[in-house]
């Protein structure tokens, strides 16, 4: 016998429920919406046609052996994100009268992926689209991959001697690095530098600013911050390098309040701050030409539109607005030439463009089983079983009547806690303790059911739901793949990628592969607020569960660790193909477990020899059969060439 299904779910059920419920008719736009089939549908070129059913893909690429967890890059996205903030800058140019251009960078810490640099180059050449390098591996990136002689190369980061004369030396290949100074002893460094080559580097400096921006990154600017020059010592900059002739290379100013500004009035105080300061400079004789307003523009995670931690409070064309015009307003007073305006922005580049798309190995769902009566049974069973029955009676739907069935699981709850001091002090089995257990979670089911369309759910009750959450065995390792959601609690659109027809009925959260009690994914996009709890299907024996994580083309793969080893995942870029449909152009293969051996200088050729020795010891003693042993060799020998990940 089972209860009635509460989790049958709702027939009317459709897919605009779907993208209502995961919010992604919010944070969606214009990328992601879903289909009739009740998949998710990208649209890599936003608005302007063409689409891909993601399930399908994900399935086609399967058939290519290319395994779950996925990340799938679509580098159209990419090249949408390049075109809408170039188009946001133009528009303001446009519409301020603004008499400078803009011309900006991208960030190579936000993702160094080399396929994702090359892409963001080649895509962005039309605009000389540059590269922001903050250490030498990021510099070399820089240096080799940008050939546009008019292209920006922003060294940020402390730099040593070598990294200087790096920057000088490049110029003669017709780049444009750009070193900016962050500290003040790197200014000796510069000078020395171009004595000894007889050349100078064009010139930065970093204004520490005193606006501080709001949320996680608040901390990264202001008097105290790590990067950037304090008023004093930019102006002592000044003068060491006029003294040692090099002021007529100073041409940028730059400035970074960190990432993710969730706040525009912000924005606009370091911008004025920063605006009054590239005049100050100007006055004091230096060329400049350049204002470089940094990262920070932010990605509306949830889609609220707030100056929540995960959202923004501002579009596009707002922040490319308040740069032209703030800027713009600053200069015109003085009479100072409009700089070209420069952006490192880095997030709102690089996070829509990947979709990590992970499967489900099972969930630790509650079951809807109710036990067989047996002879004998304990008080607190029988008390069990009738308070079910007593809900059992309760009319179903509608007219529930709430009150009744409030009181019958304070009952229940009442029961199976007697049932557990009787277990603990010895006078209950172990099967009989399962059976209140199920008799409990039955109880519980039963409710739901009766207060599905119930409109007076009484407050206790509607915890219940959470009562009968799952957690859901996610193919994955946050660590590697999503380690902002553990390491600064950052929120990512999570949602199934198909079955959006059907209404899910479960609540649950995701725990990941590793053996660390916080590899789970238990913070999800809510109406107003974060929940723990997402709502998700009952899973179908023999088919898959594909979850999405999407907007974490930044930062998350570069951040990702080896804990426990689990690696990279597979990862392929696709394109819309020009005559419809797709092509994959590049797949990069996920580590291996041999590679992630090799990372921790283990040799997994040594570790498989001394398995092989043991088991022909084992063979020996005839403890283990010939074939037998064959068989662990071949699973130890298949698992060094194949991902980290369960197959
Ligand atoms: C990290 C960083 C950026 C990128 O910031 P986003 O918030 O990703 O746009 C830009 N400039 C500097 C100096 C940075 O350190």
């Amino acid at each position: 016998m089972s209860v009635d299904d509460p989790t049958q779910g709702n027939n009317s059920w459709t897919v605009a429920n779907s993208a209502a419920l995961y919010g992604l008719d919010r944070w969606g736009e214009p990328y992601f919406s879903t289909n009739a089939r009740g998949h998710v549908l990208v649209q890599p070129r936003g608005d302007r046609g063409g689409s891909l059913d993601l399930v399908e893909l994900v399935q086609e690429l399967q058939s290519r052996s290319l395994n779950l967890p996925l990340l799938i890059r679509f580098d159209d996205i990419l090249e949408d994100r390049l075109e809408r903030l170039h188009g946001a800058f133009e528009h303001a140019i446009a519409q301020y009268g603004y008499s400078g251009r803009y011309q900006g960078v991208f960030p190579v810490k936000c993702n160094q992926q080399r396929h994702v640099v090359e892409q963001l180059v080649e895509s962005g050449r039309r605009w000389h689209f540059g590269l922001e390098a903050g250490s030498k591996a990021e510099l070399l990136i820089a240096l080799s991959l940008v050939n546009d002689p008019e292209a920006l190369l922003i060294c940020n980061g402390y730099k040593d001697q070598r990294y200087i004369e790096t920057a000088i030396l490049a110029r003669r290949l017709g780049r444009q690095p750009v070193v900016v100074i962050e500290q003040p002893d790197e200014v000796e460094r510069i000078i020395r530098s171009s004595r000894e080559i007889g050349a100078a580097p064009i010139i930065g400096v970093r204004a520490k600013l005193t606006t501080r921006s709001t949320g996680r990154w608040g901390s990264s600017v202001g008097e105290h911050a790590k990067f950037g020059l304090s008023v004093p010592d930019l102006l002592s900059t000044v003068e060491a390098l006029r003294e040692a002739d090099l002021l007529g290379d100073l041409r940028l100013m730059h400035f970074h309040i960190g990432s993710q500004i969730n706040d525009i009035a912000v924005l606009k105080d370091a911008l004025q701050e920063a605006g009054q300061l590239y005049v100050e400079l100007t006055k004091l004789g230096a060329p400049m030409g350049y204002l470089d307003v940094g990262g920070g523009l932010g990605v509306d995670y949830d889609g609220s539109r707030t100056a929540s931690a995960a959202s923004t409070n501002y579009t596009l064309q707002n922040y490319a607005n308040d740069v032209v015009a703030t800027v713009r307003e600053c200069c015109e007073p003085h009479g100072i030439d409009m700089p070209i305006l420069v952006s490192e922005s880095g997030r709102a580049i690089a996070s829509h463009f990947s979709i990590l798309v992970f499967d489900v190995l099972g969930a630790g769902a509650v079951p809807g089983i109710v036990p067989k009566q047996t002879e004998d049974e304990p008080l607190t069973v029988r008390n069990l079983r009738e308070t079910l029955a007593v809900i059992m009676a309760t009319a179903n739907g509608p007219d529930a009547d709430g009150s009744y069935l409030q009181e019958a699981w304070n009952d229940a709850v009442k029961f199976k806690d007697d049932a557990l001091a009787a277990f603990r002090l010895g006078y209950m089995s172990l099967p009989e303790r399962v059976m209140a257990e199920q008799l409990t979670w039955a109880c519980a089911e039963a409710i739901m059911s009766r207060l599905v369309c119930s409109t007076t759910i009484p407050d206790d009750l509607r915890d219940l739901k959470a009562v009968l959450a799952s957690t859901y065995y996610a193919n994955l390792s946050i660590f590697r793949s999503a380690p902002d959601t553990w390491a600064i609690e950052q929120l990512f659109p999570i949602m199934p990628i198909h079955r959006l027809n059907e209404e899910p009925t479960r609540l649950g959260h995701f725990a990941d592969l590793t053996c660390d009690s916080d590899g789970k994914l238990a913070r999800f996009i809510g109406d107003g607020q974060s929940k723990p709890l997402l709502e998700l299907h009952n899973l179908h024996k023999g088919e898959a569960y594909m979850i999405g994580m999407f907007l974490g083309g930044a930062y998350q793969e570069v951040m990702g660790n080896l804990h426990n080893l689990f690696g990279s995942t597979n990862a392929v870029h696709i394109r819309l193909a020009p005559g419809g449909g797709y092509q994959v152009d590049h797949v990069v293969r996920g580590n291996t477990n041999s590679d992630v051996l090799k990372a921790m200088e283990h040799n997994p050729e040594l570790l498989l020899e001394r398995l092989r020795i043991a088991s022909e010891v084992a063979i020996q003693q005839g403890e283990l059969k010939i074939n037998d042993a064959c068989r662990l060799m071949d699973h130890l020998e298949a698992s060094l060439r194949q991902t980290t990940y369960l197959q």
